[in-house]
């Protein structure tokens, strides 16, 4: 069932996301050669709970940490851990929070030191695929838009899309109806409505979309060892035009 939330949900919803945006700043400010992943874990929950939140992700479903860390071949719900980062890794940092009833929800893969033109292009068009689903996400157009969107752009550049793991609708859950897939055909799919408020999230491959778990049963990897990015924004549906309530901002343009 799809829970569509009203002008004051999505009010509490963009608190929600511009302190998970905010906590995403916060730890690419600690992202160097020689930290630990553990490290960055810690300074997001002290964050988040500065702010008055709670870590989303903290015991849901049991996931024992605050963030997902997922480091080059991991694409996703990676576990922070010892490991230190190395120069011309890429991150993929997701973030969870609760506040007021409602979660925040939203991932962005960062840098270490200087990349490979072929990394760093990676990450690019992960972005980009991002924004290009966004642009989709208006009442009328089916989650299969938003896919197509996503895994045309990525597989002309010769990129491949995980299909296991999705995007979905967030609310007082993290994970709602409907799943928004990261391919799909156009004009497929379920039929966005004003009042949906979802979380797109490309997770793209350099080399073959197949992924297997880890041992510690939760981190996704690729099965070819290539990298694999992941970036992720929460967006209300309008019938104009998309409302992206978490944003890259504080990252980019260094701000807090
Ligand atoms: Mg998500
Ligand atoms: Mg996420």
């Amino acid at each position: 069932m799809i829970k569509l939330k009203s002008v004051e949900d999505i009010s509490l919803m963009r608190e929600n996301a511009l302190m998970v945006s905010k906590t995403l700043a916060e730890v690419g400010r600690h992202i160097e050669p020689g930290v630990t992943t553990k490290e960055l874990d810690a300074v997001a929950e002290k964050f988040i709970r500065s702010l008055g939140a709670e870590p989303g992700f903290l015991g849901y479903d049991g996931f024992p940490y605050t963030l997902c860390i997922s480091v080059n071949d991991t694409v996703v719900h990676g576990f922070p851990s010892e490991y230190k980062l190395r120069e011309g890794d890429i991150v993929s940092v997701d973030c969870g929070t609760k506040y007021r009833g409602f979660y925040g929800d939203s991932a962005y893969t960062f840098p270490v030191g200087k990349l490979s033109e072929e990394d760093a292009a990676l990450l690019e068009a992960t972005k980009t695929s991002l924004y290009r689903g966004i642009g989709q996400a208006v009442a009328g157009h089916r989650t299969g838009d938003i896919g197509h969107a996503v895994q045309s752009y990525v597989e002309n550049l010769g990129y491949s899309v995980v299909r296991e793991l999705v995007g979905h609708g967030i609310g007082h859950n993290m994970h709602e109806s409907p799943e928004v897939p990261n391919y799909g055909r156009q004009g497929h799919g379920v039929k966005l409505q004003e009042g949906m408020v979802i979380c797109i999230e490309p997770m793209v491959n350099a080399g073959r979309k197949e992924i297997y778990l880890a041992d510690n049963g939760w981190g996704i990897q690729t099965v070819d060892g290539r990298k694999s990015a992941h970036f992720e924004l929460t967006v209300a549906i309008h019938k104009d035009a998309p409302e992206v309530l978490s944003t890259f901002e504080f990252i980019e343009n260094n701000q807090l």
